[in-house]
């Protein structure tokens, strides 16, 4: 298995041997973040199950769209951050693609993937209007829309953790709406989906 890298910059970092954390040159002690796997279900599942955060999965599955990979982010403990990947056909563009974000504050997972240099959304967010919103286990949960140009990106809080959510290509917003229902796949009763998720290749977005 190749070396985590540094969940903010994807560079490579000192392992905690000598300073106790995992460190980069530029972003100081940061979260390890692991390679991305392709979404076999055994990789779902062991990621569901070491995970601290949620893994969110959209259930059921928009039409024409497949998972394309997970990526978890932390030390020895509990994953601190996870990233799962989905493939589909856009409306206008031919293909389309979604970052699913749970994160802790301050761990940078989304907003790397936002393209973002801060870890978390600073407190412009409060003077935002809402953008749109999802179901996420459950519950309606408000969205933000950030501003950024070559990617559509939202956030927003769900069981207490950010809830990041990156769109590619820009025009492809509309993928996030009211109908989406994400699930959490930790969850005993949602384990079940996983087995049953379409899938395709690993996305080189998630794991770059
Ligand atoms: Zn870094």
């Amino acid at each position: 298995m190749p070396d985590p890298v540094c969940v903010r910059c994807r560079g490579p970092l000192r392992t905690p041997e000598h300073h106790g954390a995992w460190a980069c040159p530029e972003h100081g002690d940061v979260e390890p973040l692991h390679p991305a796997l392709p979404p076999e279900e055994g990789h779902l599942a062991d990621v569901a199950s070491s995970s601290g955060v949620p893994v969110w999965m959209p259930w059921p599955m928009p039409l024409g769209w497949s998972v394309s990979g997970v990526r978890r982010a932390g030390g020895t403990g509990p994953s601190r951050g996870v990233a799962v990947s989905l493939t589909g056909a856009g409306l206008t563009a031919r293909q389309a693609e979604l970052v699913l974000v749970a994160e802790e504050p301050g761990v940078g997972l989304g907003a790397s993937y936002a393209g973002l240099h801060a870890t978390d959304p600073g407190p412009e967010l409060a003077d935002l209007p809402r953008d749109t919103k999802l179901t996420a286990a459950g519950h309606p949960t408000a969205l933000w829309s950030l501003p950024v140009s070559d990617r559509a990106v939202y956030v927003g809080e769900a069981s207490g953790l950010w809830l990041w959510v990156v769109v590619w290509p820009v025009g492809e917003w509309m993928v996030v709406h009211d109908d989406l229902h994400l699930v959490d796949a930790r969850d005993p009763e949602n384990r079940a989906h996983l087995a049953k998720l379409p899938t395709a290749a690993l996305s080189p977005r998630l794991a770059g």
